[in-house]
């Protein structure tokens, strides 16, 4: 290897948050010699906010995330300190895995991988340019001038560009504290064409719990039987810790509520929209007024630290005002406060900008993931990061694309909703963001994505005879319950009745009892049969909507063309430029009868060119 070779890379990703990780793995496994060019080599997959992996819609992310071959799954089932499953009573559409990590613990572990996979370079460079020839990307410049050449650039900056903090009047520069901004990048992106906005988020003040009277909070305990996230991982055999619950006062908001001309967002210090449905506690005491009292989790930072984290009451009020605050909660009293909330403020590339590959629609081999397109949180983060690793990957071998489409995936879910519709507030993951929710399930991930991975070549072949295990483990088991009668009524007929469950169906027949299928399995199974009506209902949706979903608009397709389209559908549809008639629809202002005007010149511009070519 000359020494210019470790300058001179296939794909080059920068940033080593959630989403530069699982970018620089995914490629470096589809075989392009990658390099992860990040600030620090101390802050990989550092959580900036909540020590918490999962929760609603974003634990079926990291199941899919993990059913593709990428890490999160397998980082957190090692490193978390508490497991549970949200929405466990509710239908199984709505089950969403979470954990409380071990924050250090997380980031070690991930680094560990990121160092040990071949193919990849992980190396400490602040990245100050990028470098393009005729709307190609070459390359990118970091401080001290040196140049790396490569053929794709995936930007993963997260809250870093132009970053701004705040606590109360006091602003300082850093995309997280204790760290710098990333200047440079945004005005060249500027340069090229790109437009840029600015999001803010924010986060609470962390406590030392030596000093937590945890006697006046409620303990929260995880699952007695926890779940793993990972599809590799058996059993979590670690001990789990308990988080603790506890909640604001009236006293403490009146100390909000005659300080607000103190806080960034509204004496205007901040005029930049942030998470609406993760409000700060100053935005929850003005627009929820009529509550006395919100929540607040005490949550561990992990098991060599005492630190705790006090999710729900995010802040940037003066450091004096969180010092008098904190202390009228129950339990916080006499507490020390460790780290101070505050506030950033960030610039982010509206995501309308990208292709549905995360590839930017201006410069031909770069493209932007996480945070960068105006998400919000770790596990958002790390998909798109996935997604965008694997099509770089795809693009240096000259493979064609890879897409996921709604019906398969949050993932398909999440691109297409940001490429599509963009985002006019921080864009999180909801369930209810999903049409095919029933199917998109965290125990099915594996079944809808992981032979998408086998055929990409991101997944291990440990995962896929696991996943060939899960497949014949599933037929011995449908089997057994259509083949056996109790009192004159298959087993599956007995499991279609919502009292009954696989744990009854078992009692009624010793040969299922000794079946020798995994309890994924038989939670698998039981789903299906029990929501047998409304899977085929959303399976007999899906075919008929990919009639029209799947029309592909040509790339040279000129909507200005169109004269019988509105001028509005004209102009929105021609900055775009949507690849199928189904992306069209979801646009934002689009309507059924721009649809029916569109399909109509496409299918006269198919016949007249298979006229033509008769
Ligand atoms: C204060 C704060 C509060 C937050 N609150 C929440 C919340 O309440 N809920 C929630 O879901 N999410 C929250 N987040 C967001 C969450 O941290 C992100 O969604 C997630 O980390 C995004 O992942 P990412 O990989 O896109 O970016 P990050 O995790 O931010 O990683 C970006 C990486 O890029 C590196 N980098 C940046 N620029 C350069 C450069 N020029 N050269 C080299 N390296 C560079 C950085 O060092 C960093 O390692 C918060 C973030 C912050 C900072």
């Amino acid at each position: 290897m000359s020494s210019l070779d470790f300058y001179n890379f296939d794909v080059v990703v920068v940033g080593a948050g959630h989403a530069g990780v699982e970018a620089a793995l995914a490629a470096a496994r589809l075989g392009a010699r990658t390099a992860l060019l990040t600030m620090s080599c101390d802050t990989v997959a550092q959580m900036s906010c909540n020590p918490a992996i999962g929760g609603v819609a974003k634990g079926q992310i990291v199941r899919e995330i993990d059913a593709l071959g990428g890490e999160m799954g397998r980082i957190i089932d090692a490193t978390g300190i508490q497991f549970r499953m949200l929405n466990s009573g509710k239908g199984p559409a709505m089950h969403s895995p979470r954990a409380q990590a071990d924050k250090k613990a997380y980031q070690f572990e991930m680094k560990w991988r990121v160092e040990q996979q071949e193919n990849l370079s992980l190396r400490q460079e602040l990245v100050e340019g990028l470098e393009t020839q005729n709307g190609k990307i070459t390359g990118v410049r970091v401080a001290g001038g040196t140049s790396y050449t490569a053929k794709t650039v995936i930007l993963t900056t997260g809250t870093f560009l132009k970053a701004i903090m705040h606590t109360g009047e006091t602003q300082s520069e850093g995309g997280r504290a204790g760290e710098k901004s990333a200047h440079g990048i945004s005005g060249q992106l500027l340069g090229l064409g790109f437009e840029l906005q600015r999001f803010k988020t924010g986060t609470p003040a962390r406590i030392n719990g030596r000093t937590i009277d945890f006697s006046k909070c409620e303990p929260q305990p995880g699952d007695d039987h926890p779940q793993p996230f990972s599809y590799l991982t058996d059993k979590i055999t670690q001990t789990q810790m308990d988080c603790h619950l506890t909640a604001t006062t009236p006293e403490m908001h009146a100390l909000i509520q005659a300080n607000l001309s103190r806080a960034p967002m509204y004496s205007g210090q901040i005029e930049s929209t942030g998470p609406r449905y993760c409000p700060s506690i100053e935005d929850k005491v003005v627009r929820f007024a009529d509550k006395s009292s919100h929540q607040i989790f005490l949550e561990p930072e992990g098991r060599n630290t005492l630190e705790y984290y006090c999710n729900g009451i995010s802040t940037s009020l003066p450091r004096d005002v969180q010092d008098r605050m904190i202390r009228m909660i129950p339990g916080l009293e006499n507490s020390d406060i460790m780290r101070f909330g505050y506030a950033v403020e960030y610039d982010f590339a509206p995501p309308t900008q990208l292709f549905a590959t995360m590839e930017t629609r201006r410069i031909e081999g770069l493209y932007f993931a996480g945070q960068l397109n105006g998400t919000t949180g770790y596990e958002e983060a790390a998909g798109q990061g996935l997604l965008a690793g694997i099509n770089a990957a795809l693009k240096v071998a000259g493979r064609k694309p890879f897409i996921l489409d709604r019906s398969q995936a949050y993932l398909g879910v999440l691109v297409d909703d940001l490429v599509t519709k963009g985002v006019d507030e921080p864009y999180r993951m909801f369930t209810s963001r999903a049409e095919y929710r029933m199917l998109l399930r965290q125990d099915n991930a594996d079944r809808r994505l992981t032979p998408l991975g086998i055929e990409l070549g991101t997944v291990c072949s440990e995962r896929a005879a696991k996943l060939k295990t899960h497949e014949e483990e599933i037929l011995r088991a449908q089997a057994a319950i259509m083949n056996t009668r109790h009192q004159g009524n298959t087993l599956e007929e007995w499991l279609r009745r919502p009292e009954i469950g696989w744990s009854d169906v078992e009692k009624m027949s010793p040969e299922l009892a000794q079946l020798a299928v995994s309890d994924l399995c038989k939670r698998h199974v039981e789903i299906e049969v029990q929501y047998a009506g409304y899977i085929r209902r959303q399976e007999a949706e899906i075919a008929k909507l990919q009639k029209v979903d799947s029309v592909r608009i040509p790339a040279t397709f000129s909507f200005s063309g169109v004269p019988q389209l509105r001028h509005e559908a004209r102009e929105k549809l021609g900055k775009l430029q949507p690849t199928t008639v189904g992306q069209a629809s979801r646009v934002s202002g689009i309507t059924p009868a721009d649809i029916a005007v569109l399909m109509m010149y496409i299918r006269a511009g198919e016949k007249s060119e298979n006229t033509s070519s008769e």
